[in-house]
């Protein structure tokens, strides 16, 4: 049967869904295209090659989310269902009636689809609803997540899964025992620059990889919530240090097994009362492959990775912003040679569109009963060592 054209969404926007399931042998690379972009995967083959994976987007249903927490990255994540077309938003909940109104208005959601947080159980009996995004601080993840699963609803949750490992296992076996998936919202796992990193590893191109340095912080301001260690669970570590620990992860493809930290508190302005405001680590994986990772609250620390391979190195810089990543590469053909081959390469998407493909990604796992790439498993597992890099520094945990 021949196969139906691809969908067309705007003059400027292609969106596919490169779902690579396990057994085809794919990678998960669900992301929009400029047409400009687009044309050139065409010509590269790639079109026809993940021409089937388009057809079932172009066909399907779209999946109706209620936003739980309407703060700013909530708006970013709803900007980016926009351009979905398997998702929707459907229902919003929130401790403010007023911005609810004025936000479901601009995203067509009826009144009586408008939930407070006292009343969000009874959401159990909107049929427009299929899934929760959970974008509330850090230490109300847990409690929503559960009550969600328990009103029959699917979970998109935000980073960092929880406060500690005992609530990352809570919410596993809330969804498992409700039959309901659970997904954690690390969008770099759907991100191309990201991704192709992780290919150009996995290729050999850089040889055995041998060290990582990785960073991301930022200067928070006094009053913020992510500084109540009650709401936040942590400081930078559990905020933006996740996607250094994360990177780390997926770009080795190893699990750290031993921790060493250091951390400071050098602004004595009455921010750091109950968080930390430094903290640098280091991890060290099965390979001897060590990682050196820092994050932070009181300085700019543009979000970055670099990995060093016997061959040559890779860097993203910036590799977590929400859009302008750029990849570096350079590397030889043998070891011991010096390296030649350069990659350069910015991303000329924008932002929403990390958010669009992990919306693309989730619907697509709800509708077609796959499991998500990051998995509930995939929090607690950087939970456990969150709590293995603060024991290390000498930080208790909630
Ligand atoms: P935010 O402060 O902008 O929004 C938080 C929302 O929760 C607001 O709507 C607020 O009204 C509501 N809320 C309910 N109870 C609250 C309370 N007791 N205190 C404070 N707010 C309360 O925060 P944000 O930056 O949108 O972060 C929300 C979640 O999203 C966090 O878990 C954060 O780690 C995560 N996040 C993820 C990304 C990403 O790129 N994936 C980026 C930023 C934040």
């Amino acid at each position: 049967m021949p196969l139906p054209p691809l969908k067309l969404l705007s003059n400027r926007h292609v969106t596919v869904d490169f779902h690579r399931t396990r057994d085809r042998g794919f990678i998960v690379v669900p992301m929009t295209f400029t047409r400009r972009e687009f044309a050139k995967l065409g010509a590269l083959g790639f079109a026809a090659r993940f021409a089937p994976p388009l057809f079932a987007q172009t066909t399907q249903r779209q999946t109706g989310y209620a936003i739980i927490g309407l703060g700013r990255i909530a708006d970013i994540f709803m900007r980016g269902v926009k351009d979905s077309p398997n998702s929707k938003v459907t229902a919003l909940v929130s401790g403010h009636r007023d911005k609810a109104l004025r936000i479901a208005a601009d995203y067509g959601v009826p009144e009586s689809s408008i939930y407070s947080y006292d009343d969000f159980d009874s959401i159990v009996s909107n049929k427009t609803v299929d899934a929760v995004y959970v974008a509330l601080p850090n230490s109300m993840h847990a409690d929503f997540t559960i009550r969600a699963a328990k009103a029959g609803k699917h979970v998109l949750c935000e980073k960092p899964m929880a406060i500690n490992v005992g609530e990352c296992e809570s919410m596993i076996a809330a969804c498992k025992s409700a039959s309901v998936k659970l997904m954690i919202a690390y969008r770099c796992h759907y991100e191309s620059t990201n991704l192709k990193a992780v290919d150009l590893i996995r290729s050999g191109a850089l040889g055995q990889v041998q060290a990582i340095e990785t960073a991301f912080g930022f200067n928070e301001r006094a009053g913020e919530w992510r500084l109540d260690k009650k709401l936040s669970g942590g400081g930078p570590l559990v905020d933006v240090g996740i996607y250094s620990l994360n990177a780390t992860r997926y770009l080795t493809g190893e699990e750290p097994v031993s921790f060493s930290a250091f951390s400071s508190v050098i602004d004595q302005d009455g921010r750091f009362t109950s968080v930390e405001e430094n903290l640098s680590w280091t991890m060290k994986f099965p390979s001897g492959v060590v990682a050196s990772c820092a994050t932070t609250y009181g300085g700019w620390m543009g979000g970055f990775f670099k990995v060093h391979g016997a061959k040559g190195w890779i860097d993203a810089d910036p590799a977590f912003n929400y859009d302008g990543l750029h990849l570096h590469a350079q590397y030889s053909t043998d070891v011991g040679e010096f390296p030649h081959t350069v990659v350069d390469e910015a991303n000329p998407q924008k932002n929403p569109y990390q958010f669009t493909a992990q919306a693309n990604h989730f619907s697509n796992c709800i509708q077609n009963n796959l499991e998500p790439k990051t998995p509930g498993e995939e929090g607690l597992r950087d939970m456990s060592y969150i709590t293995e890099i603060y024991r290390a520094a000498g930080i208790s945990m909630l």
